[in-house]
């Protein structure tokens, strides 16, 4: 019966506050403005209004109360300083050290350094920092902090930001590391539905070769196993060029993508080489030939469609982050929170841009030029079109040979940054600075980049290097990763305030890496990008863009529907995506791809398992290009680079208008697709 009434409101219950604490509240304020004066009434407010929001009974009745109110208010400047720079001074330390704790329990199995043993996933997967915001509630830390500076919504910080100062900028953001108290339980409960629908979302392949169309033929060789969405959407974007069955290949491939859409696919056929399945009749047949270790077919040779796990994975996620909606006071949403915290754009803004892009008059041009060049009727897997590729002048060969020689070890990499940094355009004395902080360690995996988070210790880069020494696909990560790294040490060791550091959200420091990555082969000396390639690139991001940005309204409306059914099943719910799906895909994509009611837009992965996310990558590649352009007006990358990256963590707007003049849009990415028509043909 609760579970009922809960969801019938669409959202889970307010946590109690102590029957108490209006009295306690009203009592302290009159003592306090008398106490520090009448100019600090506005501060003693919002700093009982922000610690009552968050006490329960359990932090001590009214009396505990009055006295940590008591003790705790700093009314004055100098006692408000002191306090200011002791909790950035302390917080730098301790999530400074946490974040060594963890680097340092990752490095077997973050590094090229043998085998690794079971012991070493469980030191890798352990957080000591996970019940760090829990115990600072505990300890009251996080009260003190909540008594003395403001915890601020996005609309406060995109109306006033402008005029606040650093230090006004770096209080609210210190505020911020507790503007959530989430019980330990509810955190549980959303990091378990989200690996729950991981879980489920990694092992959902399917086999290739044993789908089939109605003369049994095979287009896929054997063996080739392919993960949803990832592999199957390269899969199409690789057989463009295969002139004889490319084709085939793909209309097979969207046939699969639509039977996991609508949840018609044959349970039986997921991961699973034991059976055949001809994807358009829906037929389901034991496996006629053996390309796994899999014993012989045991043969579920039945086509019960798969009972709608996809969406029943969804709505837990969904369920799961309601459960701290009520803790969350400023941001009581899993919507509010991933637009208004996270990427601190609000959600209208996005849509907008996005719908900006999706009705662009280029698309049609862009559109028409694509079936100039596959010299056929655009079909709707054609969103994936990838073929805006420069050729390469150099051979991977020549440039494997090249780098190997260069960079034998991650030690000779390492050794080479503060020049690779001045090639870049950095003074050699900045250039000496940031490589004293940046270690480069042999990477078990592609390579990654992790930062410090405290200034005496170091930003790390992982490579990947081969016994013959680096290779080209390695050296153009490598230089992604320091792009990064280089980022990450600017925005903390060179901030002028600890809860500055770092940028606006993850798009930024992707956007800053891409700046360094674009510019690999300068960095070896060979000439770089022309103006063809340039244009290739702006049609390719252009068109990545455009497909994304549908995917993402489906999303976004995909969670407010949630949100207005809280008592939908799964299968209400594949409904519902399956008309969001369509109803986007008409309005933005059927005027160019003539065909109604495509479900195409609703088959990405992170839609199932990763709350939100989605928005994230058309936001990137603006932002990217906005700086790109930036850049290269500039000319030079080094100081630009430094004094974009050390304005710290303010919202994006502001952080973009501060570096190139503007606010965060498409116009730069538009701009540079209409110019490249003319380029391209
Ligand atoms: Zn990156």
């Amino acid at each position: 019966m609760k579970d009922q009434k809960e969801s019938s409101q669409g959202s889970a219950q307010t946590p109690a506050a102590p029957a108490w604490i209006n009295s306690g509240t009203a009592k302290l304020q009159n003592e306090l403005v008398r106490k520090y004066g009448e100019a600090q009434r506005a501060r003693i407010d919002r700093g009982l209004k922000q610690v009552s929001g968050f006490w329960r009974d359990s932090d001590g009745g009214q009396t505990v109360f009055e006295e940590f109110v008591r003790t705790n208010f700093a009314g004055d400047q100098t006692s408000l300083d002191t306090l200011f720079g002791r909790f950035e001074y302390l917080l730098e330390q301790t999530f400074g050290h946490m974040n060594e704790i963890s680097r340092e329990l990752r490095q077997q199995t973050d590094l090229d350094a043998g085998p690794v043993q079971p012991y070493d996933e469980v030191f890798a997967g352990y957080d000591p920092s996970a019940h760090l915001i829990d115990d600072f509630f505990a300890n009251k830390l996080a009260f003190v902090v909540l008594l003395n500076f403001p915890v601020t919504t996005l609309d406060e910080k995109l109306t006033e930001g402008e005029k606040w100062s650093r230090r006004q900028w770096a209080e609210t953001r210190l505020a911020g590391f507790f503007s959530k108290r989430i019980p330990a339980d509810v955190n549980l409960a959303i990091s378990k539905a989200g690996a729950e629908s991981g879980q489920y979302i990694s092992q959902y392949n399917i086999w290739m070769h044993h789908l089939v169309d109605d003369k049994g033929q095979r287009l896929f060789p054997p063996k080739k196993r392919l993960l949803s969405h990832w592999n199957l959407r390269d899969e199409i974007k690789a057989d463009y060029p295969d002139p004889q069955n490319g084709l085939a290949k793909q209309r097979t491939i969207e046939k699969v993508m639509e039977r996991i859409v609508t949840q018609t696919i044959p349970e039986a056929v997921i991961d699973n080489p034991q059976v055949d399945w001809n994807p358009f009749t829906n037929e389901v047949k034991a496996a006629a030939v053996k390309d796994s270790d899999a014993a012989q077919p045991a043969g579920q040779a039945v086509n019960t469609p798969e009972p709608n796990t996809r969406y029943r994975m969804l709505l837990e996620t969904y369920r799961a982050s309601r459960l701290a909606d009520p803790y969350s006071p400023t941001a009581p949403t899993l919507i509010a929170r991933r637009f208004d915290e996270d990427r601190q754009i609000p959600e209208q803004r996005v849509q907008k841009m996005f719908e900006q892009v999706l009705s662009s008059p280029i698309v049609p041009r862009i559109a028409a030029l694509i079936q100039k060049r596959l010299g056929r009727p655009l079909e709707p897997f054609d969103i994936w079109y990838n073929g805006f590729r420069p050729k390469s002048k150099y051979s991977e060969a020549e440039l494997d040979a090249i780098v190997a020689k260069r960079y034998p070890t991650a030690k000779a990499y390492e050794q080479d940054i503060p020049s690779l940094l001045q090639k870049l355009g950095f003074a050699p004395d900045r250039a000496k600075f940031v490589a004293a902080n940046i270690v480069v360690d042999p990477a078990r995996g592609s390579g990654h980049a992790m930062g410090a988070a405290m200034r005496q210790a170091k930003a790390h880069l992982r490579t990947r290097v081969e016994r013959s020494g680096m290779n080209y696909k390695g050296f153009n990560i490598a230089v992604h990763e320091m792009g990064h790294n280089v980022e990450q040490t600017f925005s903390l060791n060179s901030m002028d305030y600890y809860s500055l550091n770092g940028v606006p959200n993850t798009a930024f420091t992707e956007a800053l890496a891409f700046v360094f990555q674009g510019r690999d082969l300068e960095l070896l000396g060979l000439q770089s990008p022309d103006e063809q390639a340039a244009a290739l690139k702006a049609l390719n991001d252009f068109w990545a863009t455009y497909e994304i940005a549908g995917v993402s309204l489906v999303d976004m409306r995909v969670w407010h529907w949630m949100y207005d059914h809280p008592d939908a099943t799964p299968e209400q719910l594949r409904d519902a995506v399956l008309q969001i799906s369509k109803e986007i895909w008409n309005r933005y994509y059927e005027p160019v791809f003539h065909k109604k009611d495509v479900l195409l837009l609703g088959i990405y992965s992170h839609m199932i398992d990763s709350f939100l996310y989605l928005p994230d990558y058309p936001l990137g590649h603006m932002i990217a290009f906005q700086l790109e352009e930036h850049m290269e007006k500039e000319g030079k990358v080094g100081p630009e680079f430094e004094r974009v990256a050390r304005q710290g963590r303010l919202t994006p707007d502001l952080w973009m208008k501060g570096a190139t003049g503007s606010s965060v849009g498409p116009e730069a990415l538009v701009a540079a697709a209409e110019r490249a028509l003319s380029i391209v043909r």
